[in-house]
């Protein structure tokens, strides 16, 4: 496989621009809500992330729910408002691209492309994101194998977009204590198998805010290159995923934590 380590020895650094990279080596911090909600949410967190030296933002505007009732985002004319706000801020955007449609009216405005764990395996939007000169970050799916994760991650890359990420955002298993169960072991795993970065997702991993951090600072050590956790101004406000939602002092506490546990590692 091209994705594999036995193709190519380097590791892949992901270059976003402005001095942003996602690449092993370094510790990359992305914090934002669950869902972009109005100007002046997005606005907060910029804010939030620019005090904190974060330099990406999630958030997203297309999303997938398990309820058709339930809050679908803002949509496009979302991400053009928060284009505006962060770029002038110096902040990168990763979101959710949810279908092949989507790719081209989100292209000027966003940095990395995420694919949902329940886009893992949608086969059309990774062959159409292997033709965009844009990063992409792919979730592994709701039940997926590490083995399907850099499947997935191989048709982008054999698509011609090597500017590529993996991330672990935990998987179903039997046990109902957790939202899901964030799989440790895939960091390392992933890390000796393929080239490509490796991202950890404690907020889906887990499920529960009060733990969000110490899975974080897990995953720093079992070797991630980097962190994407939520975080909202009111956690208990946000329309979506507020139960796993850090506020700003835990988010800034939290960043300070996985930059010290990266600088031990
Ligand atoms: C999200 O990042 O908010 C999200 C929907 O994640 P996942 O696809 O991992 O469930
Ligand atoms: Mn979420």
């Amino acid at each position: 496989k091209l994705v594999s380590k036995k193709w190519k020895a380097k590791p892949t650094s992901v270059d976003l621009g402005d001095g942003v990279f996602i690449k092993d080596g370094e510790m990359a911090i992305i914090t934002g809500p669950c869902s972009i909600e109005s100007e002046e949410q997005i606005q907060k967190v910029v804010n939030h992330c620019v005090e904190n030296g974060i330099r990406m933002m999630r958030g997203g505007v297309f999303k997938p729910r398990t309820s058709p009732y339930a809050f679908r985002g803002m949509g496009i004319d979302g991400l053009k408002l928060w284009h505006s706000i962060a770029s002038e801020a110096g902040v990168k955007i990763v979101t959710e691209v949810m279908q092949t449609s989507q790719i081209e009216e989100m292209y000027p405005y966003v940095d990395i492309y995420q694919v949902g764990a329940r886009n893992s395996q949608n086969f059309n939007l990774l062959d159409e994101l292997g033709k965009v000169d844009k990063a992409v970050m792919i979730k592994r799916g709701i039940s997926g194998t590490i083995e399907e994760l850099l499947q997935s991650a191989e048709y982008v890359f054999s698509g011609g977009n090597e500017k590529l990420i993996l991330c672990e955002r935990g998987i179903r298993t039997y046990e109902k204590a957790s939202r899901n169960t964030l799989d440790l072991n895939a960091i390392p795993i992933l890390k000796a198998k393929s080239h490509l970065p490796v991202i950890v997702d404690p907020s889906h991993g887990i499920g529960i805010r009060a733990y969000v951090p110490q899975m974080a600072l897990a995953g720093v050590m079992a070797g991630a290159d980097g962190i994407i956790y939520e975080s909202h101004e009111i956690p208990e406000k946000a329309y979506s995923d507020g139960q796993q939602t850090l506020d700003f002092a835990q988010s800034a506490r939290l960043a300070a934590w996985i930059r010290e546990s990266f600088a031990m590692r």
